[in-house]
């Protein structure tokens, strides 16, 4: 375990070399008992009363402990609860975040503590971005990459958009609390580093068609994560301390990636699109949302599917006319890496999660739909993209 954290240290270390501005050192702990060492951490920085937001669920899960180990400190700790909007979901919008910044109090408040799943984190970091406070992250399960992120995905008026906040200065991944996340929530995590098969290939299509920027150093970080989750997958599914740790870590990494590469190209490409556009149209509806990780992980599935068999017939663009014989190798070695839907499948499903569009609650007329426009919601060359506009 400590050579796992002592990598994501290395890493982070690389990060304030390149950018200097990283002036903050990121503090992180992912062990048993993680949670018990917080009170001493907000002491050493003089960080008194903090605000810890959680949800009715992370709170039971992780939140009361903190709350009474904070207390006990005399650290004067205050709480946000985030309500559930009319049908019980917890959403970064407009209302979840301005009932925080109310809690906050421009004098007293030291810090944020985010206890909870990403939507708890997306909340407190731009709250804590836009009013000046350094944040901490206290996951409760390892469902998603976006812990560490500095970009907070934020509904505005029924359209969710990303904007810039700040990352944790801190992160406490406490076992002990991981372990008992609920498995949809841990097969979510896995979904989401699952995803990455797609992304990096579109990452890497996107350098070769459209000089989208490319970092190898950062790319083999994020394969390398992905790789662990796989070879553990039998862990994950049964929530092993060891899977659990894994999970975490590359979730971790996967993030720190993100970090270091500046946007989020690594982690994200048409399996992400995919996922953000069905989100948008079950917020539209007013449907319950799933879960982020779960609608990755299928997504990314299709993707590949699609990915295999644009391949065979021969249909992927080329940029350069006079290299589309190279090109072409290129890409299908690529996708040679890629597993096939049915492989994708029964990894989501040994993890515990929906493991096809059917389990997920996707109709095939949305899905159809995405297919055609989801591309258009990020600017970014991916091969969904370059089978929608290139080829006529
Ligand atoms: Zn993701």
């Amino acid at each position: 375990m400590t050579d796992s954290l002592s990598y994501a240290r290395r890493l982070m270390s690389q990060l304030r070399e390149n950018q200097p501005t990283f002036s903050e050192l990121l503090h992180m702990q992912l062990e048993s008992g993680a949670l018990d060492d917080i009170p001493a951490f907000l002491k050493r920085r003089s960080l008194s009363s903090p605000i810890i937001v959680a949800d009715a669920n992370t709170f039971e899960a992780a939140g009361t402990r903190l709350m009474d180990a904070l207390v006990d400190e005399g650290l004067e700790p205050n709480l946000c609860i985030i309500q559930p909007d009319t049908i019980g979901n917890v959403v970064a919008d407009a209302e979840s975040i301005l009932q925080l910044l109310i809690e906050v109090k421009p004098e007293r408040t030291g810090c944020l503590i985010a206890v909870g799943s990403g939507t708890i984190h997306d909340i407190t970091r731009f709250a804590a971005h836009r009013s000046g406070k350094p944040f901490i992250s206290v996951p409760t399960a390892p469902s998603v990459d976006g812990f560490t992120s500095a970009g907070a995905p934020i509904v505005v008026r029924g359209v969710k958009e990303t904007f810039q906040a700040s990352a944790p200065i801190a992160l406490f991944a406490d076992l002990d609390i991981l372990v008992k996340a609920p498995q949809l929530l841990v097969a979510a995590g896995f979904g989401d580093m699952l995803g990455k098969y797609t992304s990096l290939l579109d990452w890497r299509f996107s350098s070769h068609t459209a000089r989208e920027p490319y970092d190898e150093q950062v790319a083999g970080i994020t394969q390398r994560a992905l790789e662990s989750c796989v070879q553990h997958v039998e862990d994950i599914g049964k929530r092993t301390e060891t899977g659990i740790q894994i999970l975490m870590t590359a979730l971790i990494e996967s993030g720190i990636a993100m970090l270091l590469f500046g946007q989020s190209h690594p982690a994200s490409g048409a399996e992400h699109h995919l996922s953000h556009y069905w989100e948008m149209a079950y917020l539209q509806k007013g449907r319950k949302a799933l879960l982020h990780g779960a609608k990755v992980g299928v997504a990314s599935s299709e993707i590949s599917q699609l990915y295999h068999d644009a391949a065979e017939r021969g249909e992927y663009p080329y940029a350069e006319p006079q290299d589309w014989k190279q090109h072409r190798q290129q890409v299908q070695e690529w996708l040679r890496q890629v597993p096939s839907r049915e492989a994708m499948a029964s990894l989501l499903r040994q993890a515990g999660g929906p493991a096809n569009l059917r389990d997920l609650g996707v109709d095939e007329e949305l899905f159809a739909q995405s297919l055609r426009e989801a591309h258009a919601l990020r600017n970014r060359h991916t091969i969904l993209k370059a089978l929608n506009e290139d080829n006529h």
